[in-house]
């Protein structure tokens, strides 16, 4: 039997590394969407996963899907996993996968590592191992969701620790006059960085007049952001 029963051979995942593209282990939810996320945007992923079912609903969708154990070097090489610049581990539930794994990537030199972790103490040792970006995703999104259940922001996103981006209604207060003369900066501590009128998104400057209709992106301090994204 073939080593590689299913789509795709060596070769093909070395052409993929060759085009700057993205390897992407573990395709359960998260892995799934991401790697869909970055083929819409036109990278190239290989998607390698242990499950057979998930790597047969992946064929089509994905430039390359394969089945093999990402616990094993060799079978990373022989899918020249080793050739890829940028490699994301989405293996959150068998912690022990995700850390051989990230420890078989570490060895391989590949220049960005980005992997998932369920709690801090399974980021703590993927951070120790060298991982170069770990992310939380059930943490970040539940932090997220909080500030988007408590106030009235349409979306936010926490750029850095107390610095944030909050999607919201234009208040009436700045609504009618150019932004320029409306003291936002000085009265709130947040800038408004682009509006959406009329079905469009536009960048925000000192002539942009709001109407009752429009959603602005507020960009401050969180606290400042979402304080003004709650104003009337
Ligand atoms: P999600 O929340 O994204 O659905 P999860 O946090 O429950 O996923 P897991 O179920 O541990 O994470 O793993 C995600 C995927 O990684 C699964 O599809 C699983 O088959 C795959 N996986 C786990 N271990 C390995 C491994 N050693 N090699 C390749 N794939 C693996």
């Amino acid at each position: 039997m073939a080593k590689f029963p299913f789509f795709g051979a060596p070769e093909t995942s070395r052409r993929i590394a060759e085009a700057d593209s993205v390897a992407v282990i573990g395709l359960g939810r998260f892995g799934s969407s991401l790697a869909a996320e970055l083929m819409t945007g036109g990278t190239e992923v290989l998607g390698i996963d242990l499950d057979e079912e998930l790597v047969q609903s992946h064929n089509g969708i994905l430039t390359q899907v394969v089945r093999a154990d990402s616990t094993k070097r060799e079978a990373l090489e022989q899918l020249a996993v080793d050739e890829f610049d940028r490699v994301v581990v989405a293996i959150g539930g068998d912690i022990s996968a995700s850390i051989l794994t990230c420890s078989v990537l570490k060895s391989m030199d590949i220049p960005v590592i980005w992997a998932k972790a369920v709690d801090d103490q399974h980021g703590l040792i993927l951070e120790q191992l060298g991982v170069h970006h770990v992310v939380y995703p059930e943490k970040d999104m539940g932090r997220r969701v909080a500030h988007l259940v408590r106030g009235a922001a349409l979306d936010f996103i926490e750029i850095a620790p107390g610095y944030a981006m909050v999607k919201a209604p234009a208040p009436s207060t700045i609504q009618g006059k150019p932004l320029g003369e409306t003291g936002i900066r000085k009265t709130y501590g947040v800038t408004i960085a682009a509006f959406h009128h009329n079905g469009t998104w536009n960048n925000a400057d000192n002539t942009t007049i709001l109407d009752a209709d429009d959603t602005i992106l507020v960009v401050g301090p969180t606290r400042a952001a979402e304080s003004f994204a709650q104003l009337l």
